[in-house]
């Protein structure tokens, strides 16, 4: 019998990491300045900076996938993510 324990290829959209999580980032929307640095340090692609009504960027999370690693919050130029303790 053959068992296959590796991933294809693009599954992290289906698989859903958040459950891993003991921290969570949380975003102040004051501080943001919309610059990109989560997104592009995110290893899980859970940071993303989008559009809000006012027309301003902001970063935002996905937590469905974001496993709470916190680089986000140590690469953040302006101190804008706070990593709390998951409550379960
Ligand atoms: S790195 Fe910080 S300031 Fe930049 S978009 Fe993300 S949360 Fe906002
Ligand atoms: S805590 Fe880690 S996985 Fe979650 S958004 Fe930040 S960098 Fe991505």
């Amino acid at each position: 019998m053959k068992i296959d324990i590796t991933s294809k290829p693009g599954s992290i959209e289906k698989n859903e990491t958040g459950g891993w999580r003991t921290f969570k980032p949380i975003i102040d929307k004051n501080k943001c300045i919309g610059c990109g640095m989560c997104e592009k340090v995110c290893p899980e692609s859970s940071a993303h900076v989008v559009v809000n009504k006012k027309g301003e960027k902001k970063g935002q999370i996905d937590y469905k996938h974001c496993k709470g690693c916190g680089i986000c919050a140590k690469h953040c130029p302006v101190g804008a993510i706070q990593m709390i303790l998951e409550e379960k």
